[in-house]
């Protein structure tokens, strides 16, 4: 049986770019933020712009182990040599003043000394009674760091909106910031539906399955830092999904669900979605997934992703996972995405776009191609687990040789290597 459309929908097969686009655009991140202690920030997105506070390096020091000295002196420090006036460490400062014809033995992090503009590298000079003698030319201002060489003070150093990943943290560390004010990390509410859904644990009756996209969804979740809130096991019964969409919508950013958005008899999510709240779209123009309900409810983003665990899986990736970044106030940046040969034939039926899972691997030659994971049926869990990217194909594609050039997505989880291949 084909319902039709709830009325407030947009069209069907909406293009895959205009999709996103109009979820990007939709969603704006969330008002609540977090000051955190930055060693618990790893992973968060800054909600306000980390300026420098100082300059770095703060200090004039040396990037070698060597001797300091004046650039005025090198004509000295080739003839006669230096005298030899002390030793500067990293956080033990020489604290005279070199006087002309002077050096300092210094070492990597020290302080330059005053009077001091160049260090040689100990491996270019001689030392004999005292005296040091270059062996070869150093530029004036060689092997110094000079103070804000890398940040000067007032720089913003990182915008609002940046992910904090460890070099970012020991930037932050390098400032002498201690504390970072984030966004608050979206509050996602999560059922399943269907009928035929066995929680682990129970037998299997005839024609069940296990509720395996709970797993999926959790851990897609849980990999961005949501904090999930589980409903479990909704029933194909519009009465049961209703309740579970009053459930969802409290206190959630997000809701999402699987299962029950395609056009079968038994399929109710979209249809009492609509109910409560305004669907902006529900079919879009790609494989797999085509069935994905993307909706409002007061405060609440809806996410109706289709059942089958590779759509669910797959429109998570290209949908759920930008929206979520988006929500925790991280700025958009596009897919990332590479071109590369494939190392052998494809399949492909031209009309839609196809995300197709792939492994990227060196080709018999060493060089970087990618080929395909196995079966792509949208149930087919194994290659999914193999994959590790996915192949973005156009949807006049038809078919591909071997060499021809690929669009590919990498995913950000690894692929296992397939029993036997
Ligand atoms: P639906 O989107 O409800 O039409 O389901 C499409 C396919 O996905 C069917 O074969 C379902 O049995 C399967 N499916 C639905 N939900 C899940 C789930 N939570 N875990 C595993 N498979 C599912
Ligand atoms: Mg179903």
């Amino acid at each position: 049986m084909h319902r039709p459309a709830p009325p407030d929908c947009t069209p069907e097969n909406l293009a895959f770019d205009a999709a996103l686009a109009q979820v990007l655009g939709a969603l704006s991140p969330l008002p609540r933020h977090h000051t955190l202690a930055l060693e618990q920030a790893l992973g968060r997105v800054l909600a306000q712009p980390l300026v420098a506070g100082m300059d770095l390096q703060p200090w004039p020091n040396s990037a070698m182990d060597g001797y300091a000295f004046a650039a005025a002196d090198a004509d000295t420090a080739h003839a006669a040599g230096l005298q030899l006036a002390g030793t500067a460490l990293a956080g033990h400062p020489f604290t005279g003043t070199l006087g002309r014809g002077q050096c300092v033995r210094i070492l990597t992090g020290a302080i330059l000394p005053a009077g001091a503009d160049t260090v040689a590298m100990q491996e270019h000079v001689t030392v004999h009674d005292g005296r040091v003698r270059l062996q070869r030319p150093v530029p004036p201002g060689a092997n110094v760091r000079a103070p804000g060489e890398d940040v000067r003070a007032g720089q913003t150093v990182l915008p609002a909106g940046s992910r904090l990943g460890p070099p970012q943290i020991a930037l932050a560390a390098s400032l002498g910031v201690r504390t970072v004010t984030v966004g608050a990390r979206p509050r996602v509410a999560l059922f399943t539906s269907g009928d035929e859904l066995t929680p682990l644990g129970e037998p299997l009756g005839a024609g069940a399955i296990y509720d395996s996209n709970r797993y999926l969804l959790r851990a897609l979740l849980q990999e961005l830092g949501a904090e999930v809130v589980d409903l479990g096991i909704v029933a194909d019964d519009p009465a049961a999904v209703r309740a579970a969409f009053a459930a969802a919508r409290e206190g959630a950013d997000v809701v999402v669900s699987s299962g029950g958005v395609s056009v079968g008899d038994a399929d109710y999510v979209r249809d009492v979605f609509a109910e409560f709240g305004a669907i902006h779209f529900w079919r879009i123009a790609m494989k797999p997934g085509r069935p994905l309900a993307f909706g409002r409810l007061g405060d609440t983003w809806f996410f109706g992703l289709p059942g089958n665990p590779v759509s669910t899986a797959v429109t998570f990736h290209e949908f759920v996972r930008p929206a979520l970044r988006r929500l925790e106030g991280e700025a958009p940046t596009p897919a990332l995405r590479l071109e590369l040969p494939l190392l052998e034939p494809l399949r492909k039926a031209p009309g839609r776009l196809d995300f197709q899972r792939g492994i990227v691997a060196p080709g018999a030659d060493g060089r970087l191609g990618v080929r395909s994971a196995g079966a792509q049926g949208s149930h087919v869990m194994s290659s999914l687990a193999a994959a590790n990217c996915l192949l973005v194909l156009p949807a006049d594609a038809g078919d591909l040789p071997a060499g021809a050039v690929v669009t590919v997505e990498l995913l950000p989880w690894p692929g296992t290597p397939r029993a036997g291949a």
